[in-house]
């Protein structure tokens, strides 16, 4: 599991808010040492765990209550909107030049897996329609050059090879020649990599770039690489400058210190991630997601979200006064299955990311289907019968009717009218209200 030991060493912070019912300056403190401690040893660099967690703290200890909603359950939301922010926020798109080819040029040392990427990038592109050619340009390895021809036969795309004794500025410059000739959309130039960062390299992606002045440059690094990868993005950017990265490997167990932190370190947003060896294994960066799967807590996160909605959107005060009065009706019942089967639909959405989501399709499925059913039944009723459920609790001529006119069986109608007695007397058992709660037998 991707980020699994980071994943668990934030759920030891919420545990140790079980139990309380608000969150406060105290109670947070030893939460907040198990969130700095996880984000440590997934290798966040330090003054990046530092100011997350004191934004954290900050906005945990203002938050409001919300009804319905524990503290570690609203701590949990907390730390994934901050995450998200951390990470850049909003996805970001590669920018495709407005006139001729547009150019990506790559960067980055050796075995992060560049060559790689530049057929990944190839195939991404060409799935979305625009036409790309490949450049060689590593020329101090004829096997990445020979492996570049190799994958781009593999994903059926052109690459411009000129071989070892030729400068890469100069491959670039007839590379792109090249390129404009064919009429592509996207050229793709793969440089060498190092081992380390030294002068030569530096130089010569400088004049590479001068001579292909790019739309993009892009250095890629690797996951399993932690903060390093967060140094390294901050050191092209100063050097050559860089318009954002790629991390690879992100499939393997690579703790998440890279994720995190390269745009807080280098302002830089990560646009693409790695995610296998396979061609097809590139995709956007989603801050969204990935906190997502950080947390693995999809159901959590939307459930805190609907009750937060459901509290702006309803009168809370006066569906107190209905259920202190028992004036609980019909349409207020729909009101509230409505906003749980709301609830229901969202995790199904946060269900399809791996890792994320514990209500099963099944119980989705079964939630949706009865509240069709009761829907039904409360449509055919009239105004009256909505407001006052006790006219259908004494009528079995009108249970009847409604039975007939919505297709279902009057059993079910009962089952509904006895339902909503139910909720009356559960809601003021909640309220602290026990007398006059009790649920009317239906007569017959
Ligand atoms: P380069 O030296 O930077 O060009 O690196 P390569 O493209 O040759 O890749 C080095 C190794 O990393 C190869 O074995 C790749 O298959 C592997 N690799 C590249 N990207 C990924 C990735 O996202 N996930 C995994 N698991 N392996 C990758």
């Amino acid at each position: 599991e991707m980020f699994g030991q980071l994943t668990s060493g934030l759920e030891s912070a919420w545990n140790k808010l079980k139990g309380e019912e608000v969150l406060t300056k105290e109670n947070i403190v030893e939460p907040m040492r198990d969130i700095r401690r996880a984000l440590l040893e997934a290798d966040v660099s330090l003054p990046v765990v530092r100011r997350f967690v004191q934004d954290v703290s900050e906005q945990a200890v203002g938050v409001g209550v919300i009804r319905g909603v524990r503290p570690d359950q609203q701590l949990v939301k907390i730390v994934s909107e901050e995450l998200v922010k951390l990470m850049g926020g909003e996805v970001s798109e590669l920018t495709f030049a407005k006139s001729g080819p547009t150019v990506i040029l790559l960067a980055g040392l050796q075995g992060v897996g560049k060559t790689t990427v530049s057929a990944k990038l190839a195939l991404y592109l060409k799935k979305q329609g625009k036409s790309c050619m490949l450049i060689a340009g590593d020329v101090y390895r004829p096997a990445a050059i020979d492996q570049l021809v190799i994958l781009g036969k593999q994903v059926d795309v052109p690459v411009y090879a000129a071989g070892t004794d030729v400068k890469p500025a100069e491959i670039a410059r007839q590379g792109l020649q090249e390129a404009k000739k064919k009429n592509v959309d996207v050229v793709i130039m793969d440089t060498a990599g190092r081992l380390q960062i030294d002068k030569t390299m530096m130089e010569e992606l400088k004049d590479v770039k001068r001579t292909l002045n790019p739309t993009e440059v892009l250095l890629v690094v690797d996951a399993m690489t932690g903060q390093e990868a967060a140094a390294l993005v901050t050191t092209f950017n100063v050097e050559i400058g860089i318009t954002g990265a790629i991390l690879t490997k992100l499939d393997g167990d690579s703790r998440g210190g890279a994720a995190l932190s390269v745009k807080e370190v280098s302002g830089k947003p990560i646009k693409l991630v790695g995610r296998g060896e396979r061609m097809e294994d590139l995709e956007p960066f989603y801050p969204d997601r990935m906190a997502g799967r950080i947390l693995g807590m999809g159901d959590v996160l939307s459930f805190v979200e609907k009750a937060q909605e459901v509290m702006r959107q309803e009168d809370a005060e006066d569906l107190q006064k209905k259920i202190m009065s028992a004036k609980f009706d019909f349409n207020d019942f729909l009101k509230q299955t409505r906003a749980v089967a709301r609830m229901g639909s969202m995790s199904r959405v946060l269900g399809m990311i791996p890792g994320m989501g514990k209500v099963t399709p099944a119980q989705i499925r079964e939630a949706e289907k009865s509240l069709l059913i009761m829907e039904a039944m409360i449509e055919v009723m009239t105004p009256e019968e909505r407001e006052k459920p006790e006219l259908l609790a004494e009528s079995p001529a009108r249970r009847k009717r409604i039975a007939q006119e919505s297709g279902k069986t009057e059993q079910q109608v009962s089952q509904l009218v006895a339902q909503l007695f139910q909720m009356r007397v559960r809601m003021k058992n909640l309220m602290g209200v026990m007398e006059g709660g009790s649920v009317p037998a239906l007569s017959n």
